[in-house]
């Protein structure tokens, strides 16, 4: 099962309700990682007094930048793997 939010595979299944940052439908999870932005959406949603018609609008934010940021570093780790060989190439070169 895919975690919605940062598309990882989650080892096992998680019963993680992702509202209010995202719907509900067809059985939407989040990952046990991801379920600390979704409960911190509720937390600033109770302990703030936003509008309820506001909310939507603010969760469709952090959802586009959660997965801007999911995708930033999913580029970084998958660099740092191509980079890490050629580093080690060039160690075995000065030895
Ligand atoms: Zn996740």
């Amino acid at each position: 099962m895919e975690c919605k939010l940062c598309k990882k595979e989650m080892e096992t299944w998680e019963s993680n309700n992702p509202e209010p940052l995202m719907e509900n439908i067809d059985e939407n999870r989040v990952c046990r990682d991801c379920n600390n932005f979704v409960t911190a959406t509720r937390l600033h949603f109770a302990l703030s007094r936003i509008h309820p018609e506001e909310t939507s609008g603010i969760c469709h934010t952090i959802q586009s930048i959660l997965s801007l940021a999911f995708g930033l570093k999913s580029a970084t780790e998958q660099m740092n793997m191509r980079i890490q060989p050629t580093t080690d190439f060039a160690k075995e070169e000065e030895e």
